[in-house]
């Protein structure tokens, strides 16, 4: 039995944990964006929700002091109306200083409607500015951990990157040029076991010539649909207790 083909099996087992940590690592960023990126949102939100109640009260001042402009004139005209000898002309003013009335009384129920809302947005600024608070407190816990997390990881990783080179660092040049060349097509399963008389990585039947190759271990050999390592079941097996071991 060539024992190099076993050393390819614990590598590619090691190969397998290092695509998980790869996937592991690569997560984290994307996590931690997603993150940033509704916190932006519910910030973007309160100073929507600041912005409004501001606008509102503006816009409440304004028409209160409109009011007084318009109460102003109102004196005015009435006065007038009081004081004109001409019953036409004190007419006009009457009628004038009533469209004013209408004018500020509707002014007045909008200014009020206008501070309620302010009053309701300043409550909903509250509950959003609570929810930022929170996030914020979240989003830096992660942050920190992440680091740690993407440290580990990455230990983890060239704990094991190395433990794999100690692994082939006696394969011959040919057999690991193979190896490697299928372990970037297929990362972690460059190497499978016969299952039966067929290729445990795409099903194929192999011709019994084959399979006695396979069986005998001293060579070898690849699966003649996928090209991958074919090795026996029992070293399949022995390799994984080793390597879990
Ligand atoms: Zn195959």
């Amino acid at each position: 039995m060539d024992p190099n083909l076993s050393q390819l099996i614990l590598a590619q087992l090691l190969d397998k944990r290092l695509v998980v940590l790869q996937r592991r690592l690569d997560s984290l960023p994307v996590e931690l964006t997603e993150r940033e990126a509704s916190f932006a949102a519910l910030q973007a939100e309160a100073d929507e929700v600041a912005a409004e109640r501001k606008a509102s009260l503006a816009r409440s001042h304004d028409l209160e002091n409109q009011v007084g402009t318009r109460d102003e004139r109102i004196a005015k005209l009435e006065k007038s109306a009081l004081e004109s000898t001409d019953p036409s002309a004190a007419q006009v003013a009457r009628h004038e200083a009533e469209s004013h009335r209408k004018a500020n009384s509707d002014a007045q129920e909008e200014a009020l409607e206008l501070l309620e809302r302010a009053e309701v947005l300043e409550q909903k600024h509250a509950e959003v500015f609570g929810k930022i608070e929170e996030m914020e407190e979240d989003l830096n816990a992660f942050r920190q951990n992440v680091e740690q997390d993407q440290q580990d990881l990455q230990k983890e990783s060239e704990d094991l990157t190395a433990r794999r080179a100690s692994y082939i660092d006696k394969v011959p040049s040919p057999m690991l040029t193979v190896f490697e060349t299928l372990s970037g097509k297929h990362p972690g399963k460059a190497v499978v076991p016969l299952k039966g008389d067929s290729c445990g990585g795409c099903g194929t039947r192999l011709v019994p010539n084959d399979r006695v190759r396979v069986q005998a271990a001293k060579a070898l050999i690849r699966c003649p649909n996928c090209t991958r390592i074919l090795v026996t079941l029992e070293m399949w097996a022995e390799a994984s207790e080793t390597v879990e071991g």
